[in-house]
């Protein structure tokens, strides 16, 4: 099959829910894709951060090869190993106390919700059940994850969506204190908007909400499903931020490009969801867990120093560009935003980098970058050169 022919066949049966960039992905090794012509692209994109550890990763696959051979699905009902090992991993290297295992991050922020609705409910009883989030966060796709999302080009066409949520302004304590009004439960972060730009939550105001929540007693959560497993330099961002969350959700890079989700909660929070109050037919899969233990063991504290390091050095190449169309770089670790100058179109710009064979994303206004974790400083290079050589 050619491009048209394959362009063809999509245009024919599938849902047109996507502005495709005019570009065909047939497989890739490491950081490094093919076309069905046999063209080449470097990868700064890792879907949307979610093929973790590369393409065609051998400890990876054959990982999922393995379990599928011995166990591809079993239910929920009985116990197995690989969700318990999961768990127990990453648990051990976050200080959360128990996990919950879906199959997306709209999927994992629905249990956040939950969890933060139920915690209140059981204490306080009802009225309180509103949960802050941030203007401009991105939560989901579901209608109470859109719901949870703080821009208003979501909460378009699919009326009536949910109560009980209100938005406050990231990076200032004072509107998030404006929306208590007293039947608040939780608060419902990200600690670098994704969606909305690649924009870094600062430090005094992570700890600023961390006090007020506790004080409060409203349960502080993080939704991680971008910045979590690796991403940032740490395993979760949180790490870096000196707080302890009640509850964080994880999904894109934790499966390293299967479909998985789901969300941590502290001591505190354990007993909150028992039996019967949450499920999900999938959650937890062998074959997904599997792949998941193994990108955790390839995420070791020495591969999280380099990636804190590829960050630095992808970042300092390209503040040092000096190019018309865009500016400075932010960002934590290899999640990085870059600046779109006035007169320039973020989107525009992603597709000429496309077309030079670099695959970027876009982020609000900005350019964003999400490099697999393992990328090598060959495959940064050459992605580097065709940027600096395509914007000019
Ligand atoms: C991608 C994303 C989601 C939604 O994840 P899905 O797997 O598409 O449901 C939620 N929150 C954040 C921060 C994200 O980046």
């Amino acid at each position: 099959m050619n491009h048209q022919e394959l362009k063809a066949l999509d245009s024919a049966h599938t849902l047109q829910t996507y502005g495709r960039f005019d570009v065909d992905i047939d497989h890739g090794q490491g950081a490094t894709l093919w076309d069905l012509s046999g063209r080449k692209y470097i990868d700064f994109t890792s879907g949307i951060g979610v093929c973790s550890v590369g393409y065609g990763n051998p400890r990876w696959a054959k990982a999922i090869y393995d379990q599928a051979l011995k166990l591809g699905h079993i239910s929920n009902l009985f116990y197995s190993q690989p969700y318990a090992r999961l768990a127990d991993t990453l648990c051990t290297r976050t200080g959360m106390a128990a996990a919950f295992f879906g199959n997306s991050g709209a999927e994992a922020n629905e249990g956040l919700i939950k969890l933060g609705r139920k915690y209140s409910f059981d204490k306080y009883g009802q009225g309180r059940s509103t949960i802050i989030t941030l203007n401009n966060s991105f939560h989901g796709r579901t209608i109470t994850t859109l719901t949870a999302t703080g821009q208003d080009v979501f909460h378009q066409y699919f009326f009536p969506f949910m109560e009980g949520f209100r938005y406050a302004d990231a990076n200032d304590i004072d509107s998030v204190k404006a929306q208590d009004q007293g039947d608040v439960c939780a608060v419902l972060l990200e600690l670098v908007q994704g969606e909305g730009g690649v924009l870094p939550m600062e430090r005094s105001f992570v700890a600023e909400l961390a006090r007020l929540c506790a004080e409060k007693d409203w349960l502080l959560l993080v939704d991680e499903v971008q910045t979590g497993v690796g991403r940032t330099g740490s395993l979760f961002a949180f790490q870096q931020y000196g707080i302890q969350p009640d509850g964080v959700s994880f999904a894109k890079g934790i499966a390293g490009g299967l479909p998985m989700g789901g969300f941590l909660v502290n001591e505190k929070c354990r007993g909150v969801l028992g039996p019967g109050t949450h499920a999900s037919t999938f959650g937890g899969n062998p074959v997904c867990s599997a792949a998941a233990c193994t990108v955790l063991d390839i995420l070791d504290e020495q591969m999280l120093g380099e990636v804190q390091e590829k960050g630095a050095y992808l970042r300092g190449r390209i503040d040092a560009m000096e190019k018309k169309s865009i500016g400075k770089s932010r960002g934590l670790g290899l999640m990085v935003g870059v600046e779109v100058k006035e007169g320039y179109i973020n989107k525009q710009l992603a597709a000429k980098l496309i077309d030079a064979g670099l695959l970027v994303l876009t982020a609000g206004p900005a350019l964003r970058l999400l490099p697999p974790l393992t990328i090598t400083k060959e495959e940064l290079d050459e992605g580097l050169a065709i940027m600096e050589k395509t914007l000019e």
